[in-house]
């Protein structure tokens, strides 16, 4: 490996920051919102077309891609880079998530989780050690810690104890990813909706020692406001010289809520999944396109996008491909959401390094609140 991975920062706004994360298979610029690729593909997307939307690095699942079609397999490839195409950066998270909230039969233990696969009910275990091993044998460039998170509502002495649980399994991680240059490991911060338990998790995290850090445990139903109140001190306990990654986020004022609170890098299937299922994103926001009043517009889903499909495309066609079910639906729907995503990235990034991130923000909240343009 020709660089060993770490974060620069370039600038910062209030809270906010920008920079950049380097990594052997690139760099990914700060403020950053990656794509997830559950199943070792963005649906509905090339890898090549991804990355003209100015996507610097990818998700994928754990979970979904141990079950299926294996990481031993995929190793055997020639890791998930080779496997999907996609050359750049990528991060895996840990599986500890999706098997609490995707798998039957599971059974908690100080050790890890066993399970059955909700695919084909095998039974299979997932550890700080096993999770390790399989994001080695993915070829994953930003590893996560396994850790464990408590379903809501919880009491705060549940929530405690969970917490400190992960913090057991950050250090099992730590030691079981080794030194392996080029590659990085994040830790999780854990403690719900209370301070001292988000102070106590990053101190544990910090004593470990870590490239990056994510804030887990939000965007799980919590709602905007609970997920701010947090952020308006949670990163504050992070080291500035490393990456903040939220884990699950989200809807683009959600994003840009979370920039403004210090965080660098988050993830979603929003903007994928929303353009299968007919909703399109937009600087003047949710557009339902199966709407009738769509139906006889030749204007495209916005005029000043340069997507393949508000370049190509009027809002009737649209209309008509995801009525008649066609497949171009979701790919034009999902190129033109993961494009405006980046887009705002790109945005916040250059507002960020020009000390205006409020005027842009102010701007941001006006046209959404404008709402979608009036019918013909
Ligand atoms: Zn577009």
């Amino acid at each position: 490996m020709s660089e060993r991975f770490h974060f620069t920062l370039h600038a910062t706004d209030g809270r906010a920051r920008t920079g950049t994360i380097h990594t052997p298979r690139g760099d990914i610029r700060t403020p950053a919102f990656m794509p997830v690729g559950t199943a070792a593909t963005v649906k509905a997307m090339l890898p090549e077309s991804v990355r003209t939307t100015g996507a610097d690095i990818l998700l994928g699942n754990t979970y979904h891609l141990m079950l299926r079609p294996g990481a031993e397999r995929i190793a055997r490839l020639g890791g998930l880079h080779r496997f999907m195409n996609w050359d750049r950066p990528i991060l895996t998270d840990s599986g500890g998530f999706q098997v609490m909230s995707l798998a039957a039969l599971r059974k908690l233990t100080e050790d890890g989780v066993t399970f059955s696969s909700h695919i084909d009910g095998s039974r299979h275990l997932l550890s700080p050690e096993t999770s390790m091993e399989i994001q080695r044998l993915l070829g994953s460039d930003i590893v996560m810690c396994f850790d464990e998170c408590p379903a809501l509502p919880a009491t705060e002495e549940a929530v405690a104890q969970s917490m400190r649980l992960s913090m057991r399994w950050a250090q099992r991680s730590r030691d079981a990813f080794g030194d392996r240059p080029g590659h990085a490991l994040f830790g999780i911060m854990q403690g719900g909706v209370t301070p001292e338990l988000r102070e106590e998790s990053a101190e544990a995290l910090k004593a470990i020692g870590f490239d990056g850090y994510a804030i887990g445990g939000l965007a799980v139903g919590e709602g905007q406001a609970a997920m701010f109140g947090v952020l308006d001190y949670a990163p504050g306990f992070l080291p500035v010289d490393k990456p903040r990654y939220l884990m699950g986020v989200g809807k683009p004022d959600d994003i840009v809520g979370a920039v403004q609170r210090g965080v660098d890098m988050m993830d979603c299937v929003l903007p994928s999944r929303s353009g299968r299922t007919g909703q399109a994103w937009t600087r003047r926001g949710p557009v339902a396109i199966k709407n009738a009043r769509h139906a006889d517009d030749p204007r495209p889903l916005d005029a000043d996008c340069t997507c393949p499909a508000c370049t190509g495309y009027s809002r009737a066609y649209l209309h008509h491909v995801f009525r008649a079910g066609e497949m171009i639906s979701g790919m034009l729907l999902t190129w033109h959401n993961l494009h405006y995503f980046q887009e705002l990235m790109a945005g916040l990034r250059a507002a960020i390094a020009q000390g205006r991130l409020d005027d842009f923000v102010a701007d941001f909240h006006a046209l959404r609140a404008q709402g979608d343009i009036e019918p013909l």
